[in-house]
């Protein structure tokens, strides 16, 4: 098992399978953006070898995230080895669905149990707007496939102010009137280049209930206020979904956080929120050990950050969101 020196046990990993995207969402990356070479990224070789190092850590609950993981060559293929990998008991996926159609029935054959879609609005045009690429049509189709596929479903909508943070954010809710989804609805969080637009744009998680008790009606707390993961839960009156909070700025959860980053081109990166990284991909190449690789994560972990610093204008600006995969 790995600690870190707070005491937290490290056990969830999130691989960012790619860099690249499909669309260009406006919190997350310019639309203009440089993607990095393909060499510089952990090829498919080199990520069942972490896996299986991390597995052997203890850690075993897996996320694929990207970028957009659904764009990376072969993504089944990894998707089977890492579920198959000793060690590993879960293995999900984030993802902006408009892949899923053609790819959610073969990624559950491979062992995928869960995918978290992200779907900012209800909206056509506002949904063009913020993914400035996307066809909301095409998500819903994802969403279709993923059910139909038997995988566990989440909606992740990050909150824009003046994009979707009024009638989109009471739709979305409203979902959980007639499905069992969990609709999670996450601050926006400030990272590089467009850090000016995210933070001018925070909507908090307070303004938001208000927003959504006004117009459907009191939310009850699930699980006596209990995390799941990060998100804080409620219901509405008689829904069979709930909805989730998650408030990395407003409302920190470093106490119970059990996760680390793999970023696509092999740095461990230890907060989101923070700069802190460990370089995993030159010793890979550079012919360390599966015992040395392990010293070298069983070091990175027990400096893991606490906290962000985001009130004292601390903005991590070494990556764009995309390359660490939320
Ligand atoms: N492309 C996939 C997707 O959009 O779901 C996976 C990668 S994306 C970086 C992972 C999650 O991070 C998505 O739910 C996305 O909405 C969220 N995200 C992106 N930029 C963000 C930001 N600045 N603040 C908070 N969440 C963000
Ligand atoms: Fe792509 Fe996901 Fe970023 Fe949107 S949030 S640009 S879908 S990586």
């Amino acid at each position: 098992m790995s600690f870190d020196r707070f005491g937290r046990n490290i056990n969830y990993l999130r691989i960012s399978l790619t860099d690249k995207c499909n669309l260009r969402c406006v919190y997350c990356m310019p639309e203009d953006i440089t993607f990095r070479p393909r060499a510089e990224l952990l090829q498919d070789d080199e990520i069942d070898r972490l896996v299986q190092v991390f597995a052997d850590l203890g850690f075993h609950k897996f996320r694929l995230t990207g970028g957009e993981p659904t764009v990376r060559a072969n993504v089944v293929d990894i998707v089977g080895r890492i579920a198959q990998t000793p060690g590993v008991k879960t293995v999900a996926m984030t993802t902006n669905g408009l892949l899923l159609n053609e790819l959610a029935q073969p990624l559950a054959d491979a062992g995928l149990e869960r995918v978290n879609i992200s779907i900012d609005t209800l909206n056509p045009e506002k949904f063009k707007k913020v993914t400035r690429w996307g066809d909301v049509e095409d998500v819903w189709a994802g969403i279709d496939a993923a059910t139909a596929a038997g995988l566990g479903i989440k909606l992740n909508a990050v909150v824009v102010r003046n994009y979707n943070d009024k009638e989109d954010v009471v739709d979305l809710a409203r979902l959980t009137l007639h499905q069992p989804w969990q609709v999670r609805f996450i601050e926006m969080m400030p990272f590089g280049d467009v850090a000016d637009f995210q933070q001018a744009g925070v909507v908090s998680q307070e303004e938001l209930m208000a927003t959504i008790t006004a117009v459907l009606g009191p939310l009850s707390s699930v699980n006596g206020g209990e995390l799941d993961g990060e998100a804080q839960l409620y219901r509405l009156a008689d829904a069979p979904g709930t909805l989730g909070f998650i408030s990395s700025v407003t409302q920190p959860f470093c106490a119970s956080c059990t996760r680390a980053r793999l970023t696509a081109d092999g740095r461990l990166r230890l907060c989101l929120l923070r700069e802190k990284e460990v370089d995993l991909l030159t010793p890979l190449r550079n012919g360390a050990t599966n015992k040395q690789l392990k010293a070298i994560i069983e070091d990175g972990i027990w400096w893991k950050p606490w906290g962000h610093k985001l009130g004292e204008e601390v903005i991590p600006l070494n990556r764009v969101m995309s390359e660490i995969g939320g």
